[in-house]
């Protein structure tokens, strides 16, 4: 069918409707947690994870519009215990 990817699993979560018997049959990716989850059961997004993402994101906010980029990607480095450099 069209539209469908052939490449996802299957979501490996189980339906509350069964009481946690029955697998979720949507198709699902795989996670930073070694799960195939669908788009249901994966949660609520984690925003940007990279360094430059990051920074592109807080450009957009009014407390950071005049700053400079040396000065935002302080300002991630001191409030954030983990961060990834690319
Ligand atoms: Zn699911």
């Amino acid at each position: 069918m069209p539209g469908r990817n052939k490449l996802l699993k299957q979501c490996e979560s189980y339906t509350r409707g069964s009481r946690f018997t029955v697998r979720c049959r949507c198709k699902g990716n795989l996670m930073k947690t070694g799960h195939y989850r669908c788009k249901y059961h994966a949660g609520m997004s984690t925003g940007p994870t990279s360094i430059t993402g990051q920074l592109n994101s807080l450009k957009n906010l009014p407390q950071y519009k005049n700053k400079t980029d040396e000065y935002i990607l302080n300002a991630i480095r001191k409030n954030r215990k983990y961060y990834r450099e690319a």
